[in-house]
């Protein structure tokens, strides 16, 4: 059963994260908006002391703590997990801070997640570790190229095995990489670089490898210089003959055939992180309301609850539905995390999750603008920065479109080749 009560771990956590947000993220957003590509040291090695100090390294909830159990009364008793849930929450609260600083946080990120969720359990243990080390390194995912974005089986990066020396050789270009950067060249941490080792195979030939900080052959070429999560890096890499163990092939060490895995393997990291991805909307969608809500006290208007929506002004009808918009999205990012941690499949709820965050953030943010007038559109309050930080939510991680493809497919039951 869905319990909608934050647990009290989750809720002491929050309440720690917000301080954080309050006085560690919001006075330097403005600066790190303005100042791209310049890194927020004081924040992450404040975050990575801090996430060590409570035992979690990675950002990726681990096996260990997908289960709880606890001495209650003299009893060993069992409780649903809790990881993925308390992940949503933390970065929601994180991103209500800043989603842009959020990015950069040390733990892995989107790259421990690829691990998690493909990953064997030594592959697991062996490069996570880093993670729990003493300088912050940071992790990335790797699957767009120039040609393959939306359209995974485009992917052109190969992955070739020497058999002489038993390692893979990856070559290609992968482009838009969060945190790429960060991660092969500011700490030890690594990037799961997807490439194919069949390209006649499509998708099913897809395979995800852990390239790490240092491994020869692999540049950062290019940073691009955005519109909003500018303090987040996205990168360009290029793979020219980089060699990796054979074990670095996330998953079963053998070649697997044709027709199994691969492209599961993506989807199956996507579906633990869309609706992550959704929860970072939610926080900039709550940090906007609240900022809206303050300022248009500030003129003397005071959303009137509780009474007829007909007397209610314009702005008042406008806000509540924001509220609305923001309650309902974050209750879909709820069920699918929860669905995450309890091993349920969850592609349709993952998408759904991301596709509504995605709309409502988007929406959320550009009506405060419109609302604050001149007051939304300048640089005197953060209104502006969050319109442009929120509509990458409906862009990483599958487009809205995409997802609504999932999430049509899985209603009627078809398969990606029966509705494209
Ligand atoms: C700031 C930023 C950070 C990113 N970080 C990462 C990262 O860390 N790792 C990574 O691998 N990628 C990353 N990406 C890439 C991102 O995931 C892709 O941009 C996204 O998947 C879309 O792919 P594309 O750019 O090739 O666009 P396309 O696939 O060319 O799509 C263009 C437009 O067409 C629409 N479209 C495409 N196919 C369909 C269809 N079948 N039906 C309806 N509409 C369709 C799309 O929704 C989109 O609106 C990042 C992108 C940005 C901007």
């Amino acid at each position: 059963m869905i319990e909608f009560e934050i647990p009290k771990p989750i809720a002491q956590q929050r309440y720690l994260l917000t301080t954080v947000a309050e006085e560690m993220m919001r006075p330097h957003s403005r600066y790190f908006d303005e100042h791209e590509h310049e890194i927020p040291w004081d924040y992450i090695n404040f975050m990575h002391q801090a996430l060590q100090a409570v035992g979690a390294g990675s950002l990726a909830p681990s096996e260990e703590k997908k289960e709880i159990k606890k001495e209650e009364d003299g009893k060993r008793k069992k409780y649903p997990p809790i990881g993925y849930q308390s992940l949503a929450y933390l970065l929601e609260t994180l991103s209500w801070g800043d989603v842009g600083m959020y990015l950069v946080t040390p733990g892995g990120g989107l790259g421990a997640a690829a691990v998690e969720a493909t990953g064997t359990a030594e592959q697991k243990e062996k490069f996570l570790a880093r993670f729990q080390q003493e300088s912050p390194a940071f992790g990335a995912m790797a699957m767009t190229e120039s040609q393959c974005g939306s359209d995974t089986s485009a992917i052109r990066t190969s992955a070739v095995l020497d058999l002489d020396t038993n390692e893979w050789v990856i070559n290609g270009e992968k482009i838009f990489v969060t945190g790429g950067k960060m991660s092969l060249e500011d700490g030890d941490g690594l990037v799961v670089v997807w490439a194919t080792i069949d390209p006649s195979a499509g998708r099913a030939g897809m395979r995800p490898f852990v390239i790490e900080a240092g491994t020869p052959g692999v540049k950062v070429t290019k940073l691009e210089h955005k519109m909003g999560i500018r303090a987040s890096d996205t990168a360009s890499i290029v793979l020219q003959d980089a060699r990796v163990p054979f074990d670095n092939l996330l998953g079963s060490p053998e070649i697997p055939k044709k027709e199994t895995k691969g492209f599961k393997g993506a989807m199956a990291t996507f579906d633990a992180t869309r609706p992550l991805v959704a929860a970072t909307g939610i926080g900039v969608s709550r940090a906007t309301l609240e900022l809206l809500k303050e300022l248009l006290s500030q003129q003397g208007v005071n959303i009137r609850y509780g009474i007829p929506r007909q007397k209610l002004t314009n702005v008042e009808r406008d806000v509540i539905d924001m509220e609305i918009m923001l309650e309902s999205a974050w209750l879909l990012v709820i069920k699918a995390v929860w669905m995450t941690d309890n091993r349920k499949p969850n592609s349709l709820e993952a998408s759904m999750s991301k596709v509504r965050a995605g709309d409502v953030v988007t929406k959320i943010t550009q009506k405060a603008v419109e609302i604050m007038g001149p007051l939304g559109y300048t640089r005197d309050h953060l209104l502006e920065k969050w319109f442009r930080d929120a509509k990458i939510t409906d862009i990483y991680e599958g487009t809205g479109q995409i997802n609504r493809l999932v999430v049509a497919r899985n209603i009627l039951d078809y398969r990606g080749s029966q509705l494209r």
